[in-house]
C-alpha cells in the first residue's frame, strides 16, 4: 500500500486527499522536512503558486523538495503544482521561484477573459478513454524542453499535460472532476520507485 503525500500550505489540499485515499493510497499531509522523508510520493495541490511557494521557503521545505525531486521521488503537481514543477515561468510575481524538474516553461494565467475557467475533454497519450478536464485560472506550457514529454494539448495547441521521468503535472484539476487515472498513474510511479529503492 504506497504511502504518499500531499503538499498542505496551501490549495486545493483535501481534494487530493479524497482522491488517493480512495485509490488505496496511505495519505500524509506533508508541511515538514520530516513530513517528506515518511513519504515515497508527493501530490502538488492547485491553488496560488506564489503563496505555496512563499510558504514552501519560509517552512525550509523548497531545498527537501528539490533534493526529493533529484532523487528521482515521484510528484505530481496539478495548476498551480505544475507552475511549482516547472523549470522556467514566464511570468512569475512577486519574486516567485518554482521547485523545478519539469523541462518546461509556463505561463501562469495564461486563459484570459471568458475562457479563464472552463472544462473540456482532451485525448491523453496513454490513455483509452478522454479525460474530463476542468481548468481553473490555468496555467499553460508555452515550451516544452528536450527532456519533457507533452502528453495532451487543447485545440488551440496548447500543452496542458507534460511527464518527465517520475514527475507528472497537468493544468487542469482531475481531482476536481472524478477523474482518477492521473492518480493511478502517480501511484504506480511511487510503487515502482519504492521496488527499485527495496531492490538497491
Ligand atoms: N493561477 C494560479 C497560479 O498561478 C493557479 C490556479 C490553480 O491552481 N487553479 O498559481
Amino acid at each position: 500500500r504506497p504511502r504518499v503525500g500531499v503538499l498542505a500550505l496551501q490549495g486545493d489540499v483535501r481534494e487530493h486527499v479524497r482522491v488517493l485515499s480512495g485509490l488505496g493510497a496511505e495519505v500524509a499531509l506533508v508541511r515538514r522536512p520530516d513530513d517528506l522523508a515518511a513519504v515515497g510520493g508527493l501530490v502538488l495541490p492547485g491553488g496560488e503558486s506564489s503563496v505555496i511557494d512563499k510558504l514552501a521557503r519560509a517552512f525550509g521545505m523548497q531545498e527537501p523538495i528539490r533534493r526529493a525531486i533529484a532523487a528521482g521521488m515521484p510528484m505530481y503537481g496539478t495548476c498551480a503544482g505544475l507552475i511549482l514543477l516547472a523549470d522556467r515561468i514566464e511570468n512569475p510575481i512577486d519574486g516567485q521561484e518554482s521547485f523545478g524538474g519539469l523541462d518546461v516553461t509556463v505561463r501562469r494565467n495564461a486563459f484570459g477573459g471568458q475562457s479563464l475557467s472552463f472544462e473540456t475533454d482532451l485525448a491523453v497519450e496513454g490513455f483509452d478513454a478522454p479525460v474530463h478536464a476542468a481548468f481553473i485560472r490555468a496555467p499553460r506550457v508555452t515550451e516544452v524542453g528536450e527532456q519533457a514529454r507533452p502528453l495532451t494539448a487543447l485545440p488551440d495547441g496548447s500543452t496542458v499535460a507534460v511527464r518527465q521521468g517520475n514527475l507528472l503535472g497537468t493544468a487542469f484539476h482531475p481531482e476536481v472532476s472524478g477523474e482518477t487515472r492521473f492518480h493511478e498513474l502517480f501511484l504506480s510511479l511511487v510503487r515502482e520507485a519504492g521496488d527499485d529503492t527495496l531492490r538497491s
